[in-house]
């Protein structure tokens, strides 16, 4: 993987493009993939966004949504257009796995490739070009940085800016984990003079849910949290039960895992999701416990140091019961005082 400063070269020679991140996008990677697109459209590349599964309803009010193709919807057009592409922008994810059905396809494709993300242990050989940090607080950032370094800092506009805006303050937590740099600020500061308009896009993310979700979330603090004081550990279990009870769609469960961190004296949060194809683990954490090499190494996941997730194809059961012998190993560094 070279530098991304030697791609620049080629970004104003129009091409086919595709844009692409992670399985069920978040604010970020729907952020990072329209911010970067309305970018992108103005050299006169043909660009197309392809998410590798649906997404949150709170996300579909960003400016280019409507452009965006679900490849589990359109699987055949997303091939085609997979294809023909002659650039594949990979955002806000470090291994084509979490592309899920995508991965085939991307591995194939001859076209060139380049990452801007902020996950640990990149998979490097994948790409040609590629910004990896993890000093950075989300993808949004990384993409800004990308803009005002391109020499087209001229080209960003108020929807790019909505859309990043979106990214950098969800993945911060609100402005609120240690990523929130001074560099972080000075972005939105530089947002705020181009006019954006900060507050409805706080009422679009956290606003817009239905009353069954919140009822569900009612009932999962009450019923499905259990709190392991012995270890500084929550957790939370979702059945099957309560996701159809609830009607509880893509998104609806984002955000439950922080109210874990909420309790004091809790290092450790997670929250385990019994989907239909596998039980989904998303563990966050405070100070030095480190859920990336926690997620790797029992989960198959991964992500950062405080923020998490992770996977099992065991029973909801059998991940459950895989989750309190395991965390038996970590019983010293989750009761030192850091
Ligand atoms: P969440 O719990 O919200 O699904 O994920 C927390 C963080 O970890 C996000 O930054 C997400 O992109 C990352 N993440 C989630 N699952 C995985 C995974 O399986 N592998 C890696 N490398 N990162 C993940
Ligand atoms: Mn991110």
């Amino acid at each position: 993987m070279q530098a991304i400063q030697n791609f620049y070269a080629l970004l104003p020679q129009p091409r086919k493009v595709v844009i692409t991140t992670h399985q069920k996008p978040d604010g970020d990677a729907m952020g990072s993939m329209l911010g970067l697109y309305h970018f992108l459209v103005q050299f006169g590349h043909d660009v197309v966004p392809i998410s590798p599964t649906n997404w949150a309803g709170f996300l579909s009010w960003m400016p280019g949504s409507s452009q965006v193709i679900d490849f589990e919807g359109k699987k055949e057009k997303c091939i085609e257009v997979i294809q023909q592409a002659e650039l594949i922008f990979c955002l806000d994810f470090n291994v084509l796995h979490r592309t899920k059905n995508m991965e085939p396809h991307l591995q194939k494709s001859k076209a060139v490739k380049v990452l801007i993300d902020h996950h640990q242990q990149p998979q490097e050989e994948a790409f040609d070009y590629g910004a990896s940090d993890t000093g950075k607080s989300s993808t949004c950032e990384m993409v800004y940085d990308f803009i005002m370094a391109s020499g087209y800092a001229d080209k960003l506009n108020l929807d790019i800016a909505t859309c990043l805006y979106t990214g950098i303050m969800t993945d911060t937590g609100g402005f609120r984990f240690p990523s929130t740099t001074a560099s972080v600020h000075r972005a939105v500061a530089h947002f705020k003079e181009m006019g954006l308009e900060h507050t409805p896009i706080h009422e679009n993310i956290y606003d817009n849910f239905s009353e069954s979700r919140l009822r569900f979330i009612g009932q999962a603090l009450l019923y499905r949290l259990d709190v392991l004081y012995e270890y500084n550990t929550a957790m939370m279990v979702i059945n099957k039960y309560d996701l159809m009870k609830y009607d509880i769609k893509t998104g609806d469960t984002e955000g439950l895992v922080n109210y874990l961190l909420t309790i004091q004296g809790i290092k450790l949060g997670a929250i385990v999701i019994d989907r239909d194809e596998e039980r989904k683990w998303s563990f966050r954490s405070k100070g030095s416990f480190d859920v990336n090499v926690f997620a790797r190494n029992h989960f198959e996941g991964g992500g950062h140091k405080n923020a998490a997730g992770g996977r099992s194809s065991d029973s909801l059961e059998q991940t459950v019961k895989k989750f309190k012998q395991v965390i038996h190993q970590y019983e010293q560094e989750l009761n030192k005082n850091n």
